[in-house]
């Protein structure tokens, strides 16, 4: 993914600023979960981005990895998710538009949406109770499609130990 690597030129002068802002040293090992980061256009925890690195460079420690992302995450390239597991999740930050996620609790599939209509009612409640709001995250648990369809199979298979339509058997 060479040609990719060339788009997070600007992601990587945002860290490098921070970084010696904080007077840190730039690191072989930074840079590396930085890129695995940007790479992956999904939720990630800490231990999941720990394993991806893992495979470009087997030195890399869990510890580094999660304050990499820490770092990363003051430095406004990634946001927390909680998605309701208990875990923290991470996202891309940067030049990503805000959005809310749906969690199906069977199988962690996430679906991000956006409702213009929703954030506007968010303020407006916001504004009724002269709260002001800095961040929100909207969360929906429930079942994705996949899992919906899944479990009335095994509602059907279940109460299906009788074959539905009868199966009628010919005598010779
Ligand atoms: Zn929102
Ligand atoms: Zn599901
Ligand atoms: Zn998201």
């Amino acid at each position: 993914m060479a040609a990719k690597k060339e788009e997070f030129e600007e992601e990587k002068a945002l860290f490098e600023d921070y970084i010696r802002q904080q007077g840190l040293r730039k690191t072989v090992q930074r840079e590396l979960i930085l890129e695995v980061f940007l790479m992956t256009e999904d939720h990630l925890s800490s231990e999941d981005l720990y394993w991806l690195a893992q495979k470009k460079d087997p030195n890399v420690g869990q510890t580094t990895v999660y304050r990499t992302l820490k770092l990363l995450t003051e430095a406004g390239l990634a946001r927390e998710v909680r998605l309701g597991d208990g875990r923290t999740y991470y996202e891309h930050h940067f030049e990503h538009e805000h959005h809310d996620h749906m969690v199906c609790t069977e199988c962690g599939r996430v679906i991000e949406f956006f409702s213009a209509e929703i954030e506007a009612l968010q303020d407006e409640m916001a504004a009724q109770y002269k709260f002001l709001p800095t961040h929100h995250s909207l969360r929906i648990l429930g079942l994705c499609e996949q899992c919906q369809e899944r479990s009335v199979d095994i509602k059907t298979a279940g109460s299906g130990a009788q074959p539905r339509v009868r199966v009628k058997t010919t005598i010779n």
